[in-house]
């Protein structure tokens, strides 16, 4: 019998999710904890779920952690259609209680965690970065397969490839409403390459404008991060937004509202215009 069964296509969070897995060994009540790792192998959620769903049935397991990523999620939810069971979702501790999984999640954009929990068996979608990775401990693994066909056909596909990867960047330089036009965010850009650093937004900036990718969108509903310094330039530091910063380690901000939201969160902050505090900073930095 498989107690917990694990699903990732991202390799790194795949490693996290054994770890939360094997987290969970005091609810196997003394015996060791079985746990199965399901390896990555079709590129379409729907039949990944199929298999999924096939591993389930025939090893009894109770509980299946899937790594919260965009395929991840599509994956769970395909999956608990299929076995009509619950989804814990974004849960970054996770506990067996008797019959339940009780997970903790953030709430009200991280400002209260939320406790919530499932009748086994059920899915839990772990976000990236909630477990450590599992090291030194190996556990069995199996790649899914399935003979299903898929119910869903690709009209077509653009291939799209994240031209930066804000989780791991060490310095963030992030623009907001503030810049009046597309162009000034060269202003923002630069200050970004002078501190080494790449260059987010908030949502307004990469959903609503559309002045930059998607990828550049921080804060609940796009990218979390942790860099050493996070500069909030031209941003209100609503609640949203803020979800996504609050494990910076120094959080900056130049707002010209001594008012606005950020200047609760920030370590240091300036009151002034960014048409005049950035281009004095890059002076400073000697690439004015
Ligand atoms: C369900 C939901 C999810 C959301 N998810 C996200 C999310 O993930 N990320 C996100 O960012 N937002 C998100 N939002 C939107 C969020 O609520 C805010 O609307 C958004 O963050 C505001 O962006 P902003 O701070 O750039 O703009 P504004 O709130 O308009 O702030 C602009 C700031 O710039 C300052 N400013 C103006 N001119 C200057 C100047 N010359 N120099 C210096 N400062 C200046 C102003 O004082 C102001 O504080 C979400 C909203 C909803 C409803």
């Amino acid at each position: 019998m498989t107690d917990v069964l694990t699903f990732s296509d991202n390799p790194e969070l795949a490693s996290e999710l054994a770890g939360a897995a094997l987290s969970l060994a005091p609810a196997a009540g003394g015996r060791p904890l079985s746990v199965k790792v399901i390896g990555h192998a079709s590129g379409d959620p729907q039949l990944t779920a199929v298999s999924i769903a096939d591993a389930v049935r025939r090893t009894g397991a109770s509980v299946v952690l899937v790594g919260a990523t965009k395929f991840g999620r599509m994956v769970a939810g395909s999956l608990a259609v299929q076995l009509r069971i619950g989804v814990l979702s974004d849960v970054r501790s996770l506990k067996v209680d008797g019959q339940r999984l009780i997970g903790t999640r953030a709430a009200y954009a991280g400002k209260f965690n939320a406790t919530v929990e499932s009748p086994v068996p059920c899915i839990a979608l772990v976000p990236p970065g909630a477990y450590e990775t599992l090291s030194g401990r190996s556990v069995p693994e199996e790649t899914a397969t399935t003979e299903a066909q898929p119910k869903v056909r690709r009209a077509g596909a653009e291939v799209h490839t994240p031209s930066l990867d804000l989780r791991s960047a060490r310095v963030i330089v992030s623009a907001g409403r503030g810049f009046r036009k597309k162009e000034d965010l060269e202003l923002a850009d630069k200050l970004a390459h002078a501190l080494g650093g790449t260059m987010g937004a908030s949502r307004p900036l990469s959903s609503d404008l559309g002045w930059l990718g998607e990828e550049h969108h921080i804060g609940l509903t796009g990218v979390y991060v942790h860099p050493d310094l996070y500069l909030a330039v031209g941003i209100s530091g609503q609640l949203q937004h803020v979800a996504g910063i609050r494990d910076s380690k120094v959080i900056a901000a130049i707002n010209r509202d001594r008012q606005a939201p950020i200047f609760q969160v920030v370590d240091y902050g300036v009151v002034g215009d960014l048409y005049e505090v950035i281009p004095a900073l890059l002076r400073l930095l000697g690439t004015a």
